[in-house]
C-alpha cells in the first residue's frame, strides 16, 4: 500500500471504532491515529507515521514504552506460570516488591512505612487514603486545593477542583474545602498563612479537617509548582489541627520531579504517600498507598477489591527500582534533563514577550499560553508534525511536557524543534495581543 492508501486505511478503521466505543473517549479525538506499535519515547502509527510521545500515559510511562529491562522482568514471570492473579494472597512478588521498594526506596531516605494496596486505579488509592484519613480521625472534612487533581470517583472527584469533572457526577459532592494553593492569587499571598487562620478560627464556619491532601506539582491542574516554604507550612498546619497530611504523588512521583518522591526537596515527611501511575514501571495497574505505622487502623478486610497488588505488576514494579533507583544517576540525570528542557522552553518563551510562563519542576513542565486557543492549535499542529503532547490547566490553557525520564536527548530536541515550530504557527493564526 502506498503512503495516501495506509492513512486512508487507518483513517477508516478510526471511524469504526467511533461507531463503537463511547461519547466519552477523549485521548483518541486529540491524537487521531491507530497506534500499533510503541518502544521508549515513540509511537507507530498503524499507518507508519512516527509520533514522538511528550505525554507517557500521562504519567504512567516515565521509563518509557515496552521498556525492554523491565519487559525481560514481566516476560521471566510469565514463562514461569507463577500467580499472576491471586486477589491479595500472600506471593514471593509481593514479598520481593515490598523488600526492595523498603530497602532501596524507604530506608535510603529515613522514611517508614506500611503498604496497602487498593484497587489498580489512582482513583481508588486516593478513595482509600481519604476513608483511613476519616477513620483515624473521626472527622468528615478534608481539605484540598484549587486546581488539585485527584481522579474520578465520587470521593476522589469531591477534593477535585476542575467543574467541568465535578459536574459530570450530578451528585453532590460533599466532605471535602478547597483552599488556595501556592501562588493562587500571585507570589506576594501567602495562601499557607490564611488556612492556618481559618482553621485555628473555631468560628471561620471550616469544619475541623481528616485530612490535607496536596499534589506538590499539579499535574492536571497546570504545573504549579509549590514551593518548599509552603509545602512545609502545610504540613506543620495539618500536625497543628490534627489532621492526616497526604501527598498525592500519583502523576508526580517515581521520578517525574527529579527525586522518587516529588516531595524529597521539602524534606516532608507525609503520613499517606499515594502511589499509581508509574508504580509498575510499564503501563500496568498498580496503585498503593504508603501509611506511617501509627494510622494504620484498617481492621481485616475493612477495604477490599479483586484486584489488589496484581502480580505482574509487583513484578514490573520492583525491575523498575532495580534498574533506576539503586544509585543516583538516574535521578541527576532527570533533574539534568528537566534543567535543559526548562532553559528551551524559557527560550521559545521570551521570544513572544511575557506573554508565556514556564511552570512545573524536573520533567514536569508546562507552557502557560495567553489563550486556550493557541495552546489546542500548537498541540493540534504539533500532532500532524508527529509530536504527542496535550493540554491541562485552567481553560487547557497550558502546554504539558511529560516525555518519557529515559528519552534520550535527540528525541527531545526534535520534540521540543517541532513544538517550537507548531507554536509559530499557531501564533500566525490565532488572535492574542
Ligand atoms: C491521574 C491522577 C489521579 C487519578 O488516577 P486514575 O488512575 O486516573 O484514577 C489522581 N491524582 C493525581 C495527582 C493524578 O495525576
Amino acid at each position: 500500500m502506498g503512503e495516501r492508501a495506509t492513512k486512508s486505511h487507518a483513517l477508516g478503521a478510526l471511524e469504526k471504532l467511533e461507531t463503537y466505543e463511547s461519547k466519552v473517549r477523549s485521548y483518541s479525538r486529540s491524537f487521531p491515529a491507530l497506534f500499533s506499535r510503541a518502544r521508549g519515547s515513540l509511537m507507530l502509527g498503524d499507518d507508519g507515521r512516527k509520533f514522538i510521545d511528550f505525554l507517557s500515559g500521562a504519567g504512567a510511562l516515565n521509563y518509557g514504552h515496552n521498556n525492554h529491562g523491565i519487559k525481560a522482568a514481566i516476560e521471566g514471570y510469565l514463562a514461569s506460570d507463577a500467580v499472576v492473579h491471586g486477589l491479595d494472597v500472600a506471593t514471593p512478588a509481593k514479598l520481593q516488591f515490598m523488600e526492595t521498594f523498603s530497602s532501596v526506596i524507604l530506608r535510603e531516605r529515613n522514611l517508614q512505612y506500611r503498604f496497602q494496596f487498593t484497587g489498580p486505579t489512582g482513583a481508588s488509592a486516593v478513595e482509600a487514603a481519604l476513608k483511613l484519613s476519616r477513620k483515624v480521625t473521626g472527622r468528615q472534612n478534608v481539605i484540598s486545593f484549587t486546581r488539585g487533581f485527584h481522579g474520578m470517583s465520587l470521593g476522589a472527584v469531591a477534593a477535585t477542583g476542575n467543574r467541568f469533572y465535578r459536574a459530570a457526577n450530578n451528585a453532590s459532592l460533599p466532605g471535602t474545602t478547597f483552599m488556595p494553593y501556592d501562588g493562587y492569587f500571585g507570589a506576594t499571598v501567602d495562601t499557607a498563612s490564611f488556612l492556618r487562620s481559618l482553621l485555628l478560627d473555631e468560628s471561620s464556619g471550616i469544619d475541623s479537617p481528616a485530612a490535607i491532601i496536596v499534589e506538590t506539582v499539579q499535574g492536571e491542574g497546570g504545573l504549579n509548582a509549590a514551593s518548599k516554604d509552603w509545602l512545609r507550612s502545610i504540613q506543620t498546619i495539618a500536625r497543628d489541627v490534627g489532621a492526616l497530611f497526604i501527598v498525592d504523588d500519583i502523576q508526580m512521583g517515581c521520578g517525574r520531579t527529579g527525586a522518587f518522591f516529588s516531595f524529597e526537596f521539602a524534606d516532608l515527611s507525609p503520613d499517606i504517600v499515594v502511589l499509581s501511575k508509574s508504580l509498575s514501571g510499564y503501563g500496568l495497574p498498580l496503585s498503593m498507598l504508603l501509611i506511617k505505622e501509627g494510622f494504620d487502623v484498617w481492621r481485616p478486610g475493612e477495604h477490599t477489591g479483586t484486584f489488589r497488588g496484581n502480580n505482574l505488576a509487583l513484578v514490573s514494579a520492583t525491575a523498575a527500582i532495580n534498574l533506576y533507583w539503586r544509585t543516583t544517576s538516574f535521578s541527576h540525570g532527570v533533574q539534568r534533563t528537566g534543567k535543559l528542557m526548562q532553559r528551551r522552553l524559557e527560550a521559545i518563551a521570551s521570544r513572544h514577550g511575557n506573554h508565556f510562563a514556564v511552570r512545573g519542576r524536573g520533567m514536569a513542565l508546562g507552557l502557560d499560553c495567553p489563550t486556550p486557543e493557541i495552546a489546542g492549535t500548537t498541540a493540534r499542529k504539533a500532532f500532524e508534525k508527529g509530536l504527542i503532547v496535550e493540554r491541562c490547566g485552567p481553560d487547557d490553557r497550558v502546554v504539558k511536557f511529560l516525555p518519557a525520564l529515559t528519552i534520550d536527548l535527540e528525541t527531545l530536541h526534535e520534540g521540543l524543534q517541532i513544538f517550537e515550530e507548531s507554536l509559530a504557527e499557531a501564533l500566525k493564526l490565532e488572535k492574542w495581543h
